[in-house]
């Protein structure tokens, strides 16, 4: 068995939702981060004050390896690449991020939009909800793309004296990756299995033009992918670092059980579209800016059709009716 270096957890601030981020500083033949925090002077200046704590400095990371594409995973992205020789692995799907950002930004904002008019939002949260949108400003276009490697499903990274699988478990979102490393039974697990509640966010499916993934299906499909390795240790993207995934999954699987019930319940006494669902499920949310019930209600409802409990219409408009069978 190869040596397990435990890595140093360091927390980045975040503004909503979740209260930080993780990065992890491997050492090892390389130094190693994984992920990188959210954009701003403020997170900067702890990423390097932490780094430092650990003896290391930011100039002498070797390598930065992403999990996924959000901005709280690879906001400081310039700040490190200007201020190291390291090289950056990414997931080969998440290549237009880097040299097209304004593009796919632009992208993925007209589908959310399109796909929360279908949901039956009032005009007015709508027009919120697109002035959120557009005031996040999209991720600075990457100068040197010499300097980053892609890795797909399957290739193997050098992390810390050992040798990570890389896994693609869709559901956080399609391009999630986690790391595995089988022997030892870790795993870098990004967003994908958090100690908090999981959210697999809707976005356009890669495969299918203008229509939504099935975000928790996939999620769920890739909980059992990751159960058949009974891992023992998890460095999540957020949160401690915990121990038994398994018992985390089924943790989670319990209850989201729970609220498909709930939401089959919200349909049955009358909430016709998914935004009534969302706001008699969630009531304590304020949408915009925070859509992550949104999100789940959308998985509940994709389970709850395939269950063939429910019914769901589309009309002539494009808006979505759910009822019961
Ligand atoms: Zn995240």
């Amino acid at each position: 068995m190869s040596k397990i270096i435990e890595p140093h957890r360091i927390e980045i601030p975040l503004g909503i939702m979740f209260h930080t981020v993780n990065c992890y500083l491997f050492p090892g033949k390389e130094l190693t981060l994984v992920d990188c925090g959210l954009q701003s002077e403020g997170n900067w200046n702890i990423l390097q004050t932490e780094i430092k704590k650990h003896g290391f400095d930011v100039k002498e990371i070797d390598q930065l390896i992403i999990t996924h594409e959000h901005p709280d995973h690879i906001g400081l992205l310039h700040e490190i690449l200007d201020a190291s020789l390291c090289k950056v692995k990414a997931p080969e799907i998440i290549k237009r991020w880097f040299s097209d950002p304004d593009e796919m930004t632009e992208l993925e904002r007209t589908f959310t939009i399109k796909m929360l008019s279908s949901l039956g939002f009032p005009k007015d949260e709508l027009a919120a909800s697109l002035k959120f949108l557009q005031s996040s400003k999209p991720f600075k276009k990457i100068k040197d793309l010499a300097r980053f490697e892609y890795f797909k499903e399957g290739d193997y990274l050098e992390i810390g004296h050992s040798k990570w699988e890389a896994l693609n478990t869709p559901g956080h979102c399609p391009s999630q990756f986690v790391f595995l490393q089988a022997e030892q039974r870790r795993l870098i697990s990004g967003d994908m299995l958090l100690p908090i509640a999981p959210m697999p966010i809707v976005v356009e499916n890669p495969n299918d033009e203008g229509e939504p993934i099935q975000a928790l299906k996939q999620l769920l499909a890739s909980f059992e992918r990751l159960r058949l390795y009974e891992i023992g240790t998890v460095y999540p993207g957020h949160g401690e670092i915990f121990s038994d995934a398994n018992a985390m999954i089924d943790k989670q699987l319990t209850r989201m059980k729970m609220r498909k019930e709930e939401c089959f319940e919200a349909i049955k006494s009358g909430m016709n579209t998914p935004y009534q669902v969302n706001r008699q499920m969630y009531p304590y949310q304020t949408m915009p800016p925070d859509f992550s019930g949104m999100h789940m209600v959308m998985g509940y409802i994709d389970l709850l059709r395939t269950e063939g409990r429910i019914i769901v219409q589309k009309d002539d408009k494009g808006q979505l009716f759910v009822g019961v069978k």
